[in-house]
């Protein structure tokens, strides 16, 4: 694959060239019959490409320089909670007995495994305010789609068979209304008032004898707090629904407010984004759910429980949703979680959320003479700004999105949420310096001017990465993810 224009040459194998050098056979060749059955034999050998160790090992520093990540910059994307994640986390990630183990091993042989993974569940039960925890989901959509499933089996062991909607307001994430439909609920969209919050007229209008559930994103996607939970939480209960709260974005709250003390029957986390896992280039997640007592006996099996001082998997669950993932979540990235947790602990976590939010009110009271902020209040972990003034001048969010990459950012989340014009949600979070938010703030001062000034400059940018602007409908539709030879 070549791409002259963008002076970036990708192909680099030679014919003939070898990246290993394995010592000769020394014991009897075996029988591939015997090994596999006919029909898995390779016919021709594999199009591999053909490359010394040198060659790829620069190949793949070559690319990673070409990418962005929260260890070579500051990386605003709201919503998706871009912090540092410390490498101590790796480190404990990496001990043998944590790295080497099979989930087929015998229990016996795996007790600290199991008694990490009981230890997160009790810590995140205290966080939570929740009854039980269960680990297995393997990314926040996935918790939302497991949640909803147990909620669903709630309903129907009371013969309620009727409630064939979820509420779902149109300040939440995407996730929830995607999640909403693929468990089978037709969604409900309720509005938000002039505050950016959930309408609670609106919300007694739509909710009735047909409501499986209210999923509420807090802080919503403009990064408001939610403020009358209380009430919404007595209106969808009022009517026999449970109350789901998406708490991927935890780092706002987090050991300053809880969501089983809110009245929430169920709630996820993203472990990989508040409790440190590596994210951002499609790794693993974690999306454990939390739930009040009464969703218990639905959790998905098998359930780990501690017996005598023994750790054990519990099966025998009749009741129980069924697995929502193969043996029992990312272990990996929970061991990172669990790290985080302990070498936090409660007032380092208290300091996580008191910063976070304190970083994103700074920023916005910085940047607001520059550009619009349709929901001017204290925001939590994020906020919104518009860029509908520079739009006036013809230039669009998108395009100061590429200009932030010449000076060597990661772009905020744009476009997002739906309900904002030319929206920019900008999450700094907890572990940035105030150094590296006033250069931040001092570049989104420079574009505003420059928009006044000088568009072109903007419109046409990035000027100084290696790959100018993507053809994104493109990238998306017919992405090239196989290697090819021609
Ligand atoms: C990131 C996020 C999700 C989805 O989490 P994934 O792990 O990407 O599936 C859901 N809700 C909110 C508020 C989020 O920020």
């Amino acid at each position: 694959m070549r791409n002259e224009d963008q002076s970036l040459i990708f192909e680099i194998t030679k014919e003939g060239r070898i990246g290993y050098s394995l010592p000769e056979l020394d014991v009897p060749e075996l029988d591939l019959d015997e090994l596999l059955p006919a029909g898995y034999h390779r016919e021709e050998a594999a199009e591999l490409p053909e490359v010394s160790e040198l060659d790829i090992m620069r190949h793949y520093t070559a690319l990673s320089k070409r990418n962005h990540g929260i260890d070579s910059g500051f990386y605003p994307l709201g919503s998706c909670t871009m912090k540092y994640n410390p490498k101590i986390n790796e480190s404990v990630a990496r001990y043998p007995g944590f790295a080497n183990i099979h989930p087929l091993q015998d229990e016996s042989t795996v007790q600290g495994a199991m008694e990490l993974m009981y230890d997160l569940q009790e810590h995140l039960v205290e966080i939570t305010g929740m009854d039980e925890i269960t680990l297995q989901p393997a990314a926040g959509a996935h918790g939302e789609w497991t949640a909803l499933m147990m909620i669903r089996a709630f309903h129907e062991a009371n013969g309620d068979f009727h409630r064939t909607k979820v509420i779902v307001p149109d300040s939440a994430h995407g996730t929830n209304p995607a999640s909403a439909t693929v468990a089978g609920y037709d969604t409900i969209t309720v509005k938000s008032d002039e505050r950016g919050l959930v309408d609670l007229e609106d919300l007694k209008r739509v909710v009735g004898d047909d409501t499986a559930a209210l999923m509420l994103t807090n802080p919503n996607t403009l990064g408001l707090f939610e403020d009358d939970i209380v009430k919404m939480a007595e209106i969808v209960h009022g009517v026999g629904g449970k109350l789901y709260y998406d708490g991927a974005n935890l780092n706002a709250v987090m050991s300053k407010a809880r969501p089983g003390d809110m009245g929430f029957d169920a709630v996820h986390l993203n472990l990989h984004k508040t409790f440190t896992g590596p994210h951002g280039g499609g790794g693993p997640g974690s999306g454990p759910v939390g739930v009040h007592k009464d969703l218990i006996p639905f959790l998905p099996a098998p359930v780990l429980v501690k017996k005598d001082d023994k750790f054990t998997f519990d099966y025998d669950r009749p009741q129980a949703i069924g697995r929502v993932k193969p043996f029992y979540g990312n272990f990996g990235i929970n061991v990172r979680a669990y790290t985080y947790i302990r070498s936090m602990g409660p007032d380092g976590l208290k300091a996580v959320t008191e910063n976070a939010v304190l970083n994103a009110n700074y920023m916005m009271r910085r940047l607001e003479p520059y550009f619009d902020l349709p929901y001017n209040q204290h925001c939590k972990h994020e906020f919104v700004l518009s860029g509908r003034r520079q739009k006036k001048l013809g230039v669009r969010t998108l395009d100061i999105a590429k200009r932030l990459l010449d000076f060597g950012y990661h772009p905020p989340t744009i476009y997002f949420p739906l309900n904002v014009e030319e929206g920019m949600m900008i999450e700094p979070t907890e572990t940035e310096s105030k150094e590296t938010l006033d250069s931040f703030i001092d570049a989104m001062i420079q574009i505003a001017k420059e928009v006044e000034d000088n568009p072109e400059i903007v419109q046409t940018a990035p000027h100084t990465t290696v790959i100018k602007r993507l053809d994104e409908t493109r990238a998306a539709r017919q992405p090239v993810l196989r290697y090819s030879k021609d």
